[in-house]
């Protein structure tokens, strides 16, 4: 077993940390400062834009996407590294190198279930960083960790689908540049296989009937850097039937596809969270002073910094496997592992930037340092994309099956 990455990762990896530290880093306290002076805190900060541009100019654009026709043709196991360094500065790297969520989803469907229409009008322009996307499959009014509760209708008329529904926690939709959503819905609400009633239809933002109606909050936080939650209301909106993505009952199927890659991202991204805390923990704990010694000597702070150490050097290692898995028998084949990474990942690392923030005091939960946003945001991973509990059942029954 050869635990060292390739050539291509190990140079793609060198370029990135060097952009990393010349480019990203710096311009974190910039971004937060355009920020603050923007007439809409929805709006891109320049600095975002110039990050674009700089990526996309040393080829580091489209990472995320193994086709190599669409994006740079890296296999999971390639990107994962490449992930994980971006997860440092998870407001600013993703984004900058075109490889944020939802957007990374919305494309991979495009590219593998979208027409050449579609693709022409909608994954171009995703591709060349032009526009943002959102991807609405959640209710308020239903459990919708179960996809086959979702009671959004789109229904065939003429030569147009129409769409009623309302959906929340629309990752990216507060974000002007959010030009196009995806939607699922039931066209089959009655259909006798309950997987093959819902489908997936684009909807342009500037729909009439489509109204982002409020930004949802993250403990408290309105996540600007990622275009926000939005609650969207869809309200008798007409889209032509071309708009349907794959055949009429296929939605599931796509939802199924697109969460594969996706939870795996986020935990390579969640990794490089951890990596961060870590720096800023030891960094911290040899800087401060408490009762007479520096706090990195105190034995509670040095468990600390182990323990988390040694999570994610597994956690690393069962990411790593199961983008190795993913590549050699595909996602199917992957399910478990990639299940058991998007349990244990958000999990660990949320209890990795809880000991970091305790480490700073105060300045843990200030917004001086950037722990309290990244706690949040790691804290909501064990939600989105499938609560942890619906991991576990479907984990769980796979495994006893075995033994019935
Ligand atoms: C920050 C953030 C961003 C998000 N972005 C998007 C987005 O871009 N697009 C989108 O469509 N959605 C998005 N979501 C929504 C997310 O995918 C859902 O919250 C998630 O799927 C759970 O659905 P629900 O909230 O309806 O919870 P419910 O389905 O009501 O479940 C609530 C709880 O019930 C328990 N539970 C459910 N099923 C089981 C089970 N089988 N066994 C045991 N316990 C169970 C779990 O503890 C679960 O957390 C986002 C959520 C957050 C927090």
């Amino acid at each position: 077993m050869d635990f060292a990455f390739d050539a291509r990762t190990e140079e793609l990896r060198h370029r990135l940390l060097a952009f990393m530290d010349e480019y990203v880093h710096p311009a974190e306290r910039t971004a937060h400062e355009q920020r603050a002076a923007l007439a809409s805190p929805w709006d891109t900060p320049a600095v975002v834009e110039e990050l674009k541009a700089e990526a996309r100019r040393q080829g580091l654009w489209n990472l995320f996407l193994p086709d190599s026709e669409y994006g740079a043709g890296l296999t999971n196991l390639q990107y994962a590294p490449l992930a994980e360094i971006t997860g440092r500065s998870p407001q600013l790297a993703p984004t900058a190198l075109n490889c944020a969520a939802p957007d990374t989803g919305n494309m991979e469907v495009l590219a593998q279930f979208g027409d050449a229409a579609q693709k022409k009008q909608w994954l171009e322009p995703l591709l060349a960083g032009e526009i943002r996307s959102a991807f609405a499959m959640t209710e308020p009014e239903v459990a919708s960790s179960d996809a086959t509760n979702i009671e959004t209708r789109i229904e065939r008329d003429g030569d147009s689908y129409v769409i009623n529904g309302r959906k929340w926690y629309i990752s990216g939709a507060m974000n002007p540049l959010c030009r196009i959503f995806i939607v699922m819905g039931k066209t089959d609400p009655n259909g006798a296989d309950i997987r093959r009633q819902q489908s997936m239809i684009l909807v342009p933002r500037d729909a009439p009937g489509l109204t982002v109606t409020r930004a949802m909050q993250v403990y408290g936080y309105e996540d600007h850097y990622h275009g926000g939650h939005a609650e969207v209301v869809f309200d008798g909106v007409r889209v032509p039937a071309g708009n349907l993505i794959g055949e009429e009952g296929g939605g599931f199927g796509i939802a199924q596809a697109r969460l594969g890659p996706g939870r795996i991202h986020h935990c390579m991204r969640l990794i490089g969270m951890a990596e961060r805390a870590i720096e800023l923990m030891c960094r911290r704990a040899v800087g401060r002073t408490a009762f007479g010694k520096p706090l990195a000597q105190q034995g509670v702070v040095q468990e600390w910094i182990a323990d988390a150490r040694v999570a994610v050097e597994q956690l690393r290692l069962l990411v790593l496997k199961t983008a190795w898995l993913m590549d050699t028998v595909g996602n199917k084949g992957a399910h478990t592992e990639i299940q058991a990474i998007k349990i244990a990942t958000p999990r660990t690392v949320v209890d990795i930037l809880d000991k970091a923030v305790q480490l700073h005091g105060a300045g843990g939960v200030s917004q001086d340092f950037p722990l309290a946003e990244l706690w949040a945001a790691a804290r909501t991973l064990r939600l989105a994309d499938g609560p942890d509990e619906v991991h576990q059942r479907s984990l769980a029954r796979r495994e006893i099956k075995q033994y019935l």
